[in-house]
């Protein structure tokens, strides 16, 4: 018995390559949680 076969793709993330919770038809970069959560970091401490 399968039980994920029928869940959405979901998009890799563009800097790590792990798996976001975005689905794969997702347009524009993707980010998982951590890529996600560091870039607002980043951002934030920017200037
Ligand atoms: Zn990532």
């Amino acid at each position: 018995m399968t039980t994920t076969e029928d869940r959405e793709p979901l998009a890799d993330c563009v800097l790590c390559g792990e798996q976001t919770e975005y689905p794969a038809t997702t347009k524009g970069a993707t980010l998982c949680p951590v890529c996600e959560w560091q870039e607002a970091q980043r951002t934030a401490c920017s200037g």
